[in-house]
């Protein structure tokens, strides 16, 4: 992608929000010009005027900038940063801009908080409030704080400041109405996507908007497949993980999902192991045979179990929690494809079935799958923020893609602890994919566990992802050398057999 050549006056060419809203009109109005059809020409019409609005109101109050300025914590960039005054003369407008993100900032409401809240470019009848107000994030101070071990990680998510955001809840469901959709039962805490947009230099709604379409929400509406996920999220949160974005995305991640839970099941010796389940098992409260797979490798360890998205595993549907069958296992692929695409359920087309947005919202498997890459990027925001300098994960199922999630996650971030040994089974994520993020991820080995008797992968899954097939029934098949597939098929003949038959590398 070209990138822009920026010349011109120095205080106009040193505002990231500006360099980055003009690029974008550019990008939209060009696409506006050579597009035909009139649902896109609308859409990058709207864009291109949004982000010239934004950057011609920034444009304007740099022409009034002045030299006085303060240091306070930034709600656009959550950086500590000097936020220079400006004095409305031509506009009118008083307020800030940071000299980090370019952001327009002012004071926020709330009484002797010196912190700096996003202010918006028009005049506003709702008071402003910064990050830690608006419960946007814990904590500006201890965002970068660590914990001894997963089990504090409460203490990462706890609030420092009442949330005054409650009248302002109401102008960030505006910006969600205005046309993101997002995948069903799951809200893309706008926070998130307003600190993903801020970061890369936007404000405002144009913010929230392009750091919603960051990490999928607008690829999902435009009708795009598992953007929602694992990569965007990654890319997204990169070298920030240790860090305040880190801590907001972790934090609103965790909020949604009210059965997540890190329990320490048994102290021990050596490399902690966090252990998880997903898809069939899930609901029943018998982590036997886990503890059991666990301990057939790692006998004197610390573990921990991660609990997960109950809700939406649930959904996924009930036959299959008890019956492994291929019956069963079909029966609700073809509810799920049905679902999904329009697929009639006595017609099964293993074939990609068109999914198109409103149906993909309403479509169990992509929703747990979401969660799953959520829970992952949650993971490993609490995991970079321990003070162990290593873990073991362990995953079944969708729980698999979790711990593929959290390790790829974790890689990103500079320092701090590693991934040692990652044991997947029944893994629930295609096998077709980028794996050097994986193969890096880890300081000894990934070991996937497949089974081609895996009835559930191979038609549920299959269907539910358009004829892709998983890694935990066909093994990754890749050259990288820490990845490591076990065919263990004579072994495991279903998907809710693998922790009871599998003796762990
Ligand atoms: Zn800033
Ligand atoms: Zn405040």
């Amino acid at each position: 992608m070209a990138e822009p050549a920026v010349t011109g006056d120095a205080r106009m060419v040193a505002n990231k929000a500006l360099i980055h809203n003009a690029w974008a009109y550019v990008k939209h109005e060009t696409e506006y010009r050579a597009a035909t059809e009139d649902d896109q020409r609308k859409s990058h019409r709207k864009q291109a005027d949004e982000h010239a609005t934004v950057a011609e109101g920034i444009a304007n109050l740099i022409d009034d900038l002045t030299d006085v300025s303060t240091t306070a914590w930034c709600s656009g960039c959550f950086v500590r940063s000097e936020h220079r005054k400006v004095e409305g003369k031509r506009s009118g407008i008083r307020a800030h801009l940071c000299a980090s993100c370019g952001t327009a900032t002012l004071r926020c409401a709330a009484p002797q908080c010196d912190h700096m809240a996003i202010r918006g470019l028009g005049s506003f009848r709702i008071p402003r409030y910064c990050a830690e107000h608006r419960h946007d994030i814990p904590s500006f101070e201890r965002a970068t704080d660590t914990v001894e071990g997963p089990e504090d990680y409460e203490k990462l998510l706890k609030y420092d400041k009442p949330n005054l955001n409650r009248a302002t809840k109401l102008a960030a469901a505006g910006v969600l109405a205005a046309g993101v959709a997002i995948p069903g039962g799951i809200a893309a805490a706008p926070a998130v996507g307003g600190a993903i947009g801020a970061m890369m230099g936007y404000s405002g709604a144009v913010a929230a908007n392009v750091g919603l379409a960051f990490l999928g929400g607008g690829a999902v509406a435009a009708g795009g497949l598992g953007m929602a996920g694992g990569a965007y999220v990654v890319a997204a949160v990169g070298a920030a993980l240790g860090g305040a974005l880190g801590a907001s995305i972790t934090n609103s991640y965790v909020r949604e999902d009210k059965s997540f839970e890190i329990e320490k099941f048994r102290d021990g010796v050596g490399t902690p192991v966090i252990v998880t389940r997903g898809f069939l098992n899930e609901s029943s409260a018998d982590w036997r045979a886990a503890i059991a797979f666990v301990d057939r490798r790692y006998p004197d360890a610390p573990v921990y179990k991660l609990h997960w998205g109950s809700k939406e595993l649930a959904a996924l549907g009930a036959p299959v929690l008890r019956g492994a069958g291929a019956k069963h296992a079909v029966g609700v692929a073809a509810r799920v494809a049905a679902r999904a695409g329009k697929v009639a359920a006595g017609k099964l087309n293993p074939i990609a079935p068109v999914m198109i947005a409103a149906d993909l919202a309403k479509n169990p498997w992509h929703t747990a799958k979401v969660r799953a890459d959520r829970t992952g990027v949650a993971l490993a925001g609490i995991l970079a923020r321990t003070e162990i300098p290593s873990y073991h994960l362990v995953g079944h199922s969708l729980g698999a893609r979790v711990m593929i999630t959290a390790a790829e996650t974790l890689a990103t971030q500079q320092g701090g602890p590693r991934i040692d040994t990652v044991h997947v089974v029944g893994a629930a994520i295609g096998r077709k994919g980028d794996w050097r993020r994986l193969n890096g991820a880890v300081s000894n080995k990934v070991h996937n566990y497949f089974s081609s008797r895996d009835q559930v992968l191979r038609y549920a899954y299959t269907v539910a992802q358009g004829g892709s097939v998983a890694a935990g029934f066909a093994g990754f098949g890749t050259s990288y050398p820490n990845i490591v597939d076990h065919d263990v098929s004579d072994r495991v003949d279903g998907h809710s057999a693998y922790f009871d038959n599998v003796v762990p590398a």
